[in-house]
């Protein structure tokens, strides 16, 4: 049920065309705020607009490679011209590699590291300069619990999420010693089923004996949805965290807690 935790709001979330991007836009959007989906796959985004202002919401889609410096300046702009602000960020665009530290190419690694770990940097470098002169926001980069503990398969995707965990923090402290108001903080989802993980699965010799392991790794005993992502995030979107700043948020059935 909605409780127009959002209202008046703009967000603006990466990725948001798919998987957990998209469960965030439609939260985002049935808690009043107005939804700008910025990704590469822009029929999809532009697909999911359509299906947010048919459920009464308000949502634009645009196109944003997270990676071009330029072409964030571009979709910010756009974005303040649009809908007259910039509230809330989820710099939530990412992407998966399955190689260890020894078989890792560095075609791989700097693709993973460019998405990852550039596009969570030139999205808080934006956000930060977008939100300041309003007198506040909240920056919420998606990293992983493979941002806080390794797996011998996923040498740059981990490397790229710790990454984000600790630039966040960086970024939060800038922003509360500035007197900004904006917060920053990180969002640690263990494994959903998107098409990031069918596709890395999709790559396993077994791929069902993968599905079982990992849902055994979850103390729960079931996989997350993308909506529990959505919730931290909506969490940390909202004013009742005014006071959180620089903090982890884990979703993970208790995985890292063994
Ligand atoms: P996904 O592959 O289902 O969706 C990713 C979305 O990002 C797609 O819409 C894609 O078009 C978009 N995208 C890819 N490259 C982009 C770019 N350069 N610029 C803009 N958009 C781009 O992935 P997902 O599972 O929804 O993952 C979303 C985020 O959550 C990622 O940062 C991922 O690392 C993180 N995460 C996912 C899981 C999981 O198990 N699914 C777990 C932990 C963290």
């Amino acid at each position: 049920m909605a409780t127009q935790r959002c209202a008046g709001k703009t967000a603006l979330v990466t990725g948001g065309a798919r998987g957990l991007g998209a469960a965030q836009c439609r939260l985002l959007a049935r808690e009043g705020a107005k939804v700008a989906i910025a990704d590469i796959d822009t029929q999809a985004g532009q697909a999911l607009a359509t299906e947010i202002a048919q459920a009464g919401g308000a949502a634009r889609a645009y196109a944003l490679d997270v990676t071009d410096e330029a072409a964030w300046d571009k979709t910010v702009a756009a974005v303040l011209a649009d809908f007259g602000g910039l509230d809330i960020l989820i710099n939530n665009a990412g992407i998966a590699r399955i190689a260890s530290a020894e078989d890792c190419t560095l075609a791989d690694w700097r693709a993973v590291m460019s998405i990852n770990l550039d596009g969570v940097f030139l999205g808080t470098r934006a956000g930060i300069r977008a939100m300041k002169t309003r007198g506040g926001g909240s920056i919420i980069n998606m990293s992983s619990i493979y941002g806080i503990v390794g797996d011998s398969v996923t040498a740059a995707y981990n490397a790229s999420k710790g990454g984000v965990r600790n630039f966040t923090k960086s970024a939060a402290l800038h922003c509360a010693k500035s007197g900004y108001g904006i917060r920053v903080n990180s969002v640690h989802p263990s494994f959903i089923m998107t098409d990031m993980v069918t596709g890395a699965a999709a790559c396993l010799p077994d791929p069902e004996g993968f599905l079982k392991d990992i849902i055994a790794r979850h103390p729960i005993g079931r996989l997350c949805e993308p909506e529990d992502v959505a919730y931290a995030c909506l969490y940390l979107a909202c004013d009742e965290t005014r006071n959180q700043t620089g903090i982890e948020i884990v979703v993970d059935g208790g995985y890292i807690a063994q």
